[in-house]
């Protein structure tokens, strides 16, 4: 069984103040002015729009959407559609802001954008979240397009809902238009490899930090928080490298096994129940977010923002953090850890996998010719390694942290693509 599952922010999450924390870093690292951090906060354009539902038992109920494209100075817009019930506008701003610095990180041509509905699929049908997929996808079809901004699946979404979206917005157009999302089905025009990119990407990230750490694979252990697209792939990758998984947990709780999960086997239960919970041959963790204290070399948090956060970080003991959510470590807890040497790979670098292999099936879908497995899987671990290797050369030739590193080089990017293109008018 496949369910469609969501997040509830902690409380002490503000991503928004979060990535305005590290935008201010950059720009001082940079010796930029004032005015590029006010150009650089500020979100090119933002869309609010009100998702009327009509529910199987007839009854109309009023949702709402956001779409926010952060910055389209080195192309359109690119980012994931969240479907949450405490989604806000403030979290798709950070996400997209994120975004911007992914793209630019990566040297993918795209902007930063996010969407966001705020409803919890798992109250509702698939027919209902077709008839919410495709209206908002309707209400948006001004500021969407292949030229213009790229949806892809992110917290609550999946390949069904791109093929909603890819479809809605070709009716729209009168042509097919394939381009407009990524992470579509294959047959669809989506592209092999994309499902698992972002974890395959994450696990790349975290093999090259646990050697430069002089980590090696088969003596280390393994936390992954979340066990959805993105925490499910890493747990399989990093099982795969030789590195001992000992717990895992989603948003029904938390699993230990000291000798290591059989991760195929966990696979299979997940699928028949919906959660990691109940696993045989593992002890439950009473208070599921005790994963991320536990004593392993590695945390991978793949779930929802904020997690590690000033309450908590003082006693996380991980040495390594590779972050496979979108901000799942605050400003307060960044310092913290840092204070305590645990090295933490920031998202914008480690979960860049998907939007890499995104930016890959945009363009075998506007040339309509198709890669290998192969093709696409080397071209991804080769962007990685790149990255990996200038984040952090660049760590270490200024002293600062990953985070600090990727984030400058990035804000450098967009910051300089914006100068060449000058003020209109
Ligand atoms: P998903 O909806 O497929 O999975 C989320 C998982 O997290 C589920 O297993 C859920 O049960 C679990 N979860 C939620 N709250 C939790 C909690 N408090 N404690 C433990 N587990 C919890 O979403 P996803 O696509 O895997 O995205 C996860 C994160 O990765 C998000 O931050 C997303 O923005 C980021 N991300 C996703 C992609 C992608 O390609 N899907 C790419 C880059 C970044």
């Amino acid at each position: 069984m496949t369910t469609l599952q969501t997040h509830i922010l902690p409380v002490s999450a503000d991503p928004l103040a979060d990535a305005h924390t590290q935008l201010r870093s950059a720009i001082d690292e940079l010796g930029y002015d004032d005015s590029i951090f006010e150009m650089l906060a500020l979100p090119r354009r933002e869309v609010a729009v009100s998702v009327p539902l009509r529910r199987d038992d007839g009854s109309i109920e009023i949702l709402r959407g956001f779409r926010v494209q952060h910055n389209l100075s080195r192309g359109p817009g690119k980012g994931g559609l969240r479907y949450s019930p405490d989604v806000t506008l403030d979290e798709v701003r950070a996400l997209a802001m994120w975004m911007t610095w992914k793209c630019a990180l990566l040297d993918v041509p795209y902007g930063g954008a996010k969407g966001g509905v705020r409803i919890d699929p798992r109250n509702y049908s698939t027919p209902e979240l077709e008839r919410v997929t495709r209206r908002y996808t309707s209400e948006l079809s001004h500021v969407l397009g292949p030229d213009t901004d790229i949806p892809a699946p992110d917290i609550g979404t999946d390949e069904k809902t791109m093929a909603w979206m890819m479809d809605t917005y070709s009716v729209s157009q009168g042509r097919t238009t394939l381009g407009v999302v990524t992470g579509k089905p294959i047959a669809l025009g989506g592209s092999v490899g994309r499902a698992d990119a972002t974890s395959r990407g994450v696990v790349h990230i975290a093999l090259c930090a646990l050697e430069t750490l002089q980590i090696t694979t088969d003596h280390a252990t393994a936390a992954v928080q979340g066990f959805g697209k993105v925490g499910r792939g890493a747990a399989r990758f990093l099982w795969d490298a030789g590195v001992k998984v000992v717990a895992v947990s989603d948003l029904y709780g938390a699993i230990f096994c000291g000798g290591g999960l059989h991760i195929e086997a966990l696979e299979e239960h997940v699928e028949r129940t919906g959660t990691v919970v109940g696993f045989s041959g593992t002890d439950a963790i009473e208070c599921k977010d005790d994963l991320l204290l536990l004593a392993v070399d590695l945390l991978v948090p793949a779930a929802v923002e904020g997690v590690i956060n000033g309450m908590n970080a003082g006693q996380v003991k991980a040495k390594l953090i590779v972050e496979g959510a979108n901000g799942p470590t605050t400003t307060e807890a960044d310092s913290i850890l840092a204070d305590n040497g645990t090295i933490v790979v920031p998202d914008i670098l480690a979960n860049a996998g998907g939007v890499i292999v995104s930016y890959f099936e945009w363009v075998q879908a506007n040339q309509s010719y198709w890669w290998t497995l192969q093709e696409v899987d080397d071209r991804l671990k080769a962007r990685m390694y790149a990255a990996w290797n200038r984040v952090h050369m660049h760590a270490r030739t200024r002293g600062l942290t990953l985070r600090t590193a990727a984030t400058s080089l990035a804000v450098h990017t967009v910051a300089e693509a914006h100068k060449l293109r000058g003020l209109y008018p």
